[in-house]
């Protein structure tokens, strides 16, 4: 195994962290000129996102009375697993890489959850997301717990051929840490299939050769030829696509006349406005950490997307006028898609928005005080661990179709998805109705209610 260490505990998209929300006050109506981003400050201390989980962990806890001893378990991550492994960068010079992955759970099965690459990853942020990989595959009913990591670094200051040597140094140094019964990665911010096909390819190479055809579900997200699931590159965007058309559908608005704004337009974002729009709605506003672009009169968003292969945000896209962070949150509009980084929505923009629903592509798009906001605004949300769940339901489909070396087709996929989608969409609907509570704390009760049961039927060893 290589070098590590484990502090056992008894545990889209480039976004918009990066930059602070310019905080001019929002009711000033004075005509404004668009402001350019904001140039990166040294990031203010930050708060901590697993203490947000918890604070929602706790809302639903208390209303389902939830075994305190449960509560304690998954108030703690299983292991914390930090890399700190050496890459030769430019023939000789070496620079030093943090890795993390935190595995929180996995009383419903092996631990799942993405790798993301983003230099203001920490152990924090890496805990916060693992508990929500494990309270999202328990809402959404697949045999998975909850991890998440990644590499603190922006990868866009390095080239192809030091991305790869980074992640495979990466994947030997989390060795035996993950395993395809045991922790599975897959993509997340900033990661892709190919990232997941070389994790793939430097786990395979520590294996006796007889060994390697049995372990090619280790990753998800993979690429097709490497063992992928058709759909697998779309599955989080089509996800948030059909929870947003069950909402249309069930609140009576018709797409075809909706119109949406996206926060973020990496894979899940560009993914997400490509679908809604596919089902009628017409894309208004897209914001990612270059600035914002809007046009009322509809932004297409494959156009969208070529221009942003090209020029790498967008911004400066000629088909809208530029927008700056408050103009773009105001923006009205039937749906936003938040598809970026966590706590984009928070006490200040929560005001902002101007909105009939929020569907969470991002994780932890929306803080709590966010959350109380919305509610006293009479904003729906769609919870982020039911709405962008899609991306684990397919790698769950591709994790068992490796097991079985089946090959399922797009449509196959897509069917199973949908229906995975719109039960869970239908049980939080349900549990929020019959409680009287909102989604988010549905959501939360329906995923513990199942992690009680799986406690209290095995027991806790000793
Ligand atoms: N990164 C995605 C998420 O946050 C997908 C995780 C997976 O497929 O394991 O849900």
């Amino acid at each position: 195994m290589a070098t590590h260490t484990i502090i056992e505990q008894p545990s889209a998209s480039p976004g918009l962290l990066d930059r602070q929300p310019q905080l001019v006050e929002p009711n000033d109506e004075r005509p404004r000129e668009p402001q350019p981003p904001a140039v990166p400050t040294a990031p203010a201390a930050r708060r901590s996102l697993f203490a947000d989980v918890m604070t929602r962990l706790d809302r639903a806890a208390d209303i389902v009375r939830l075994d305190p001893n449960i509560r304690k378990i998954l108030a703690s991550t299983e292991n914390e697993i930090v890399v700190n492994f050496p890459v030769k960068m430019n023939g000789c010079d070496v620079e030093v890489f943090t890795g993390y992955r935190v595995q929180h759970n996995d009383a419903l099965g092996p631990f799942k959850g993405g790798l993301r690459f983003h230099p203001q990853l920490d152990i924090d942020e890496a805990r916060a997301l693992a508990a929500w990989m494990t309270f999202k595959c328990a809402l959404v009913d697949i045999p998975f717990g909850g991890a998440k990591g990644g590499i603190q670094i922006d990868p866009a200051k390095y080239s192809p051929t030091q991305l790869e040597r980074i992640t495979r140094r990466f994947a030997y140094a989390l060795g035996d840490n993950i395993g395809p019964d045991y922790d599975i990665p897959a993509p997340d911010v900033n990661t892709n299939p190919q990232i997941m096909a070389w994790i793939l390819d430097t786990y395979l190479s520590t294996l006796p050769p007889h060994e390697r055809q049995r372990h090619v579900h280790v990753v998800t997200g993979k690429p097709l030829a490497a063992g992928g699931s058709a759909g697998r590159d779309k599955a989080t965007g089509q996800g948030v696509a059909f929870c947003v058309e069950r909402w249309a559908q069930e609140h009576r608005r018709p797409l075809e006349e909706a119109t949406f704004t996206v926060q973020g337009f990496g894979n899940v974002g560009s993914w997400a406005a490509r679908l809604i729009a596919g089902l009628g709605a017409r894309l208004i506003a897209v914001q990612d950490v270059t600035g914002g672009t809007r046009n009322r009169n509809g932004i297409d968003p494959e156009d969208l997307l070529r221009y942003v292969s090209v020029h790498g945000g967008v911004a400066r896209y000629p088909g809208g006028e530029f927008v700056d962070d408050i103009m773009f949150m105001q923006t009205p509009a039937d749906i936003f898609v938040p598809a970026a980084l966590e706590n984009q929505i928070n006490a200040t923009t929560a005001a902002w928005l101007n909105v009939s629903v929020v569907a969470e592509a991002a994780n932890g798009p929306t803080t709590p005080e966010a959350d109380d906001i919305l509610k006293q605004r009479g904003i729906d949300v769609i919870p982020d661990i039911l709405c962008n769940a899609g991306g684990v339901v397919v790698s769950y489909f591709e994790w068992l179709q490796n097991k079985r070396s089946e090959f399922w087709d797009l449509e196959e996929v897509d069917f199973k998805l949908r229906k995975k989608m719109n039960l869970a969409y239908d049980r939080v609907r349900d549990k929020a109705r019959e409680l009287s509570i909102d989604w988010r704390t549905a959501a939360y009760v329906l995923a513990l209610s199942r992690l009680e049961k799986i406690y209290k039927e095995r027991g806790i060893f000793p």
